[in-house]
C-alpha cells in the first residue's frame, strides 16, 4: 500500500532549511554575483552623479550584509567582503580601473572597507545562525506536540504506526514504511512516498526481497538494520524497531546519499518514543479492558450456574413434590385440598415460565439479536394490556393508574415495553407488603415520554442502588413470595429500554417505597391513526 501526503502548515514551511546546501552550489552562487553586479552598478550610478567614496563604500558594504544573510554559509560572506575590496578598488579608487594602492590614504580606506566587510558579513552569519538553532528548536518542539495530539487521537495499534510513518515521511521529505506483524512474519510495508508529484523520480521498490530481509531481521532482533548499520546496510531503508512491552512492527525511512544529521536524528528518535509511549498505554488498556471483560464473563457464568442450581431447584421440587402428592394418593382429595395443590403446581410453573422468558429475552437483547419493531402506541392502552398479565398476587394490592396526560403516544416495541412494565409492576407486587399500593402513571419529559411505577413498599437500600440493574444482582429485600429472585428482571428491563434509546431510573419514593421511571421516544400524536391502534390491540 503507498501513500503520499500533502505537507502542510509550519513544518512543509522550515523543514528545506533542515538539511544544509554543499557548499558550491547553483543558487547561493548566482545570488552573490547578482548581489555583487548590483552594488557596482549603484556604486557606479553614485561616483557618475559625483557622490562622495563613503557612499559607493556604505552600498558595497551592505551588499555584503546582504550576501551573508541570502546564503546559506558563511564563506559567501567572506569571499563578498575580499571581492567588495577589490570592486572598489578596481572601479572607485583612482586610479581607476586597476588594483595599484596609490597614497596612505587609499591603503586605509582599503583595510577599513575590508574590515568593516568582514565583521559585518561574521555578525550577520552568528546572528543567522543563532535564528536558525532557535527556529530548530522551536520546530522539534512543534514536530513533537503535533505528534503527541495525532497519537493521542489514535485508538488502534496499525493506526498509531501508519501515524508515526506518516508524521516522520512528512518532517524528513523521505519515504517511509512500516510493517505490522501479521500471523505468518511481518505483514507486506505500508509506504508513504516522499513527493506528491508523480513526474519526480521514485526510489527502488521498498517490497523486494533484500529490503523485506532487513524489515524482518530489525523486527525479531529487535535492532536497526539497513544503511547507516552494520547489518544488511545494502538496502535502501533504515528500519527501526517499534517494540515497548511488546514487538509492535517496524518503521522504515529511505536514507538515500544524504543520512540523517544529528538533527533529524533526534528528531526520528523522538518520535519514535512517543509511538512506543502510546504503543504501550494501548496495549496497556486493551489488556485491561479484556481482563475486565473475562471477569465479567466469568462472574455471569458463576451466577448463572448459581442461580440455576439453587433457584430454579425449589420450584421445580414443589412441582415435582406437589405431583407426586396428587398422584400417590390412594384415595380422592379433598377438593379444595386438590385444588390447592393444582394451583401452586401452575404458580410454581408460570413463574418458571416468566424467568425462563426473562432469560431469554436477556440473552437476546445483550448478544444484540432483537430486532426492534418500532411503531408509535398509546401509553394508556400499553399499561392497560400489561395489567392484564401481572401476577395474581397484584390483587392483594391497590393498583392506580393516573395518567397526567391522554393520547401520549411512544415510538416502542409494545411487545418488549409489556414485559417492562409486567416486570416493574411484579416486582412491587412481590416485594411490598399485601394491600400497599402501586401508581403508574406518564407524562410528557422533552422529546421523551416518562412512564413512572412506584410503590409504598420498604424500598431499596442505598447500597443497592447503583447495582439494581445489573444481571443477577439481587437486593434481598423481603419478598411475599418463597421463591428467590434471579436478579434478571431490572437487568432486562435496562437492556430493552436502553435499545429503544431510553433510560431507566431508580429513586426512593418519601415516606418509604420506590421511584422506577423509564422513558421511551415520544411519538406525536395523529388522530386518524387512533382507531388503528385500538383495532390492532383489539
Ligand atoms: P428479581 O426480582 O428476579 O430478584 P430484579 O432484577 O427484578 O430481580 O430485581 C432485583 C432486586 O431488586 C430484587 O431482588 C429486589 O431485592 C429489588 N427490588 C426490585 N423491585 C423492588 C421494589 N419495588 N421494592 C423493593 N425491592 C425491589
Amino acid at each position: 500500500m503507498i501513500h503520499t501526503p500533502k505537507r502542510t502548515g509550519l513544518l512543509s514551511f522550515l523543514l528545506p532549511s533542515g538539511r544544509q546546501k554543499p557548499l558550491l552550489n547553483g543558487i547561493d552562487l548566482t545570488l552573490t554575483l547578482i548581489i555583487l553586479i548590483l552594488t557596482s552598478l549603484i556604486g557606479e550610478i553614485f561616483a557618475l552623479l559625483g557622490f562622495s567614496d563613503p557612499n559607493t563604500v556604505t552600498i558595497l558594504i551592505l551588499g555584503v550584509l546582504l550576501i551573508s544573510v541570502v546564503t546559506s554559509h558563511r564563506e559567501y560572506g567572506l569571499f563578498a567582503s575580499v571581492a567588495s575590496v577589490a570592486i572598489y578598488s578596481y572601479f572607485f579608487a583612482e586610479p581607476r580601473f586597476s588594483f595599484k594602492v596609490v597614497g596612505l590614504n587609499s591603503a586605509v580606506t582599503l583595510t577599513v572597507t575590508f574590515l568593516s566587510a568582514f565583521l559585518t558579513s561574521s555578525f550577520a552569519a552568528k546572528i543567522k545562525e543563532r535564528l536558525y538553532a532557535a527556529s530548530r528548536t522551536a520546530y522539534r518542539t512543534n514536530v513533537l506536540l503535533e505528534t503527541n495530539q495525532l497519537l493521542q487521537k489514535e485508538s488502534d495499534r496499525s493506526g498509531l504506526l501508519r501515524l508515526t510513518a506518516a508524521q516522520l515521511n512528512k518532517l524528513l521529505r523521505r519515504d517511509t514504511l512500516c510493517c505490522e506483524p501479521g500471523e505468518h512474519g511481518l505483514l507486506p510495508p505500508v509506504v508513504f512516498r516522499e513527493s506528491t508529484d508523480p513526474d519526480l523520480p521514485r526510489g527502488p521498490s521498498p517490497d523486494t526481497l533484500e529490503e523485506r530481509a532487513a524489515a524482518r531481521r530489525a523486527f525479531l532482533g529487535n535492532c536497526r538494520t539497513g544503511p547507516t548499520t552494520e547489518i544488511l546496510s545494502g538496502v535502501s531503508f533504515l528500519y527501526l524497531p517499534v517494540s515497548g512491552s511488546e514487538s509492535y512492527g517496524v518503521i522504515g525511512i529511505r536514507l538515500g546519499a544524504e543520512p540523517p544529521d544529528a538533527f533529524e536524528t533526534n528528531l526520528i528518535q523522538s518520535i519514535l518514543w512517543q509511538c512506543i509511549l502510546a504503543l504501550d498505554q494501548e496495549s496497556l488498556s486493551r489488556k485491561r479492558r479484556e481482563e475486565e471483560a473475562r471477569v465479567r464473563t466469568e462472574q455471569l457464568r458463576s451466577a448463572l450456574l448459581r442461580s440455576i442450581s439453587h433457584d430454579l431447584r425449589t420450584p421445580l421440587t414443589s412441582i415435582s413434590g406437589n405431583a407426586a402428592l396428587l398422584l400417590g394418593q390412594s384415595g380422592p382429595l379433598p377438593p379444595d385440598r386438590q385444588k390447592q395443590l393444582c394451583q401452586d403446581i401452575y404458580d410454581d410453573a408460570v413463574w418458571l415460565i416468566q424467568l425462563i422468558e426473562n432469560l431469554l429475552s436477556i440473552t437476546r437483547m445483550e448478544g444484540g439479536d432483537i430486532r426492534l419493531h418500532m411503531e408509535g402506541e398509546l401509553l394508556e392502552e400499553v399499561v392497560t394490556e400489561a395489567l392484564r398479565h401481572v401476577s395474581r398476587d397484584a390483587r392483594d394490592h391497590v393498583i392506580q393508574v393516573a395518567s397526567q396526560e391522554d393520547f401520549l403516544m411512544a415510538r416502542m416495541d409494545s411487545r418488549l415495553i409489556l414485559q417492562v412494565i409486567i416486570n416493574l409492576v411484579n416486582n412491587a407486587v412481590k416485594y411490598t407488603p399485601k394491600g400497599s399500593h402501586i401508581w403508574i402513571s406518564w407524562k410528557r419529559q422533552g422529546d421523551f415520554a416518562a412512564v413512572e411505577i412506584s410503590d409504598d413498599g420498604p424500598g431499596i437500600l442505598p447500597q443497592h442502588r447503583d447495582k439494581i440493574f445489573e444481571m443477577f444482582y439481587t437486593a434481598d429485600s423481603p419478598s411475599g413470595d418463597s421463591r428467590r429472585g434471579m436478579g434478571l428482571g431490572l437487568a432486562l428491563c435496562r437492556s430493552i429500554i436502553q435499545a429503544h434509546g431510553g433510560d431507566i431510573s431508580l429513586k426512593d419514593r418519601k415516606p418509604h417505597g420506590c421511584i422506577f421511571t423509564f422513558t421511551l421516544p415520544i411519538e406525536e400524536v395523529h388522530l386518524h391513526d387512533e382507531s388503528t391502534h385500538s383495532d390492532r390491540r383489539r
